[in-house]
């Protein structure tokens, strides 16, 4: 079984009926509202500023 990263619910209308909707990676179809659209990384999140309370 191939494991990859799967909306489990539609951002538009939180259905569970997705489906790929083409070879493109990351591309989903919602069959419920009739939505395609595209999972996408944006970016990594930055790290978390170092703790406050430093010497002042
Ligand atoms: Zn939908």
């Amino acid at each position: 079984m191939s494991e990859r990263a799967v909306p489990f619910h539609c951002p538009y209308c939180g259905d569970e009926d997705l489906r790929p909707h083409a070879a493109e990676h990351g591309t989903w179809e919602c069959h419920s509202c009739r939505r395609a659209f595209s999972l996408r990384l944006i970016g990594h999140l930055a790290p978390p500023p170092s703790a406050p309370g430093g010497t002042s």
